[in-house]
């Protein structure tokens, strides 16, 4: 028995914060784990910057929902879904996925939550577990399932690695040059047709 486990961003919608900058015309919120490598100091940090600007959950939303899923995503995982079952795994916020899953059809997401008092301020963050991603294809391998990953990012090496098949999708140069034993692709076509071949 299959499950498909893929990451979200970078694979089936942009990077969200990088977008968000860009939709909201914040740009010191590109700053990425690229450039802040201690993500609880970047998440408070851009918690902080929203809150200078007054951003509670609902302006995040509002903005949120003005960007797309990568062309093609929709119908890719529309049927890729029609063969197996799909879990996305993702380090960003389920308050801040929703406005995409909405464009996606509804995928089932496994993220993180962030804190939010009554009048709409982010408050703080909740990370659901270290490795996040690992730890969940460990978890459905240990309910039975063979696990097949996919994702562009140091963060998904871990996943594609202990999956029965593991592909790098859209990844950068480097990271297809550090790892050349895992198939890495472009297009979802590909993507797709490999997913279906590691489960014949
Ligand atoms: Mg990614």
């Amino acid at each position: 028995m299959y499950i498909t486990c893929l990451d979200v961003e970078g694979v089936l919608v942009p990077e969200i914060w990088i977008a968000f900058a860009e939709a909201s015309g914040i740009p010191e919120l590109k700053k990425t784990t690229r450039d802040e490598p201690d993500y609880d100091k970047l998440m408070n940090w851009r918690l902080s910057v929203l809150k200078e600007h007054g951003l509670g959950l609902k302006e995040i939303q509002e903005t949120i929902a003005k960007i797309d899923p990568l062309p093609g995503a929709k119908k890719f995982l529309d049927e890729l879904r029609t063969f197996s079952q799909v879990i996305l795994i993702s380090d960003t916020f389920t308050q801040f996925a929703t406005p995409l899953m909405e464009k996606l059809g509804w995928p089932t997401l496994f993220c993180n939550t962030l804190e939010v008092a009554e009048d709409g301020e982010i408050t703080g963050f909740r990370m659901r577990c270290e490795q996040s991603k690992l730890t969940t294809v460990k978890a459905l391998q240990s309910m039975g399932f063979e696990t097949i990953a996919s994702g562009d990012s140091y963060n998904d090496l871990g996943m594609i690695k202990a999956s029965k098949a593991g592909f790098l999708f859209r990844s950068t140069e480097q990271i297809k040059a550090d790892n050349p034993d895992i198939p890495a692709y472009e297009e979802y076509d590909e993507l797709l047709a490999a997913i279906k071949k590691a489960m014949k």
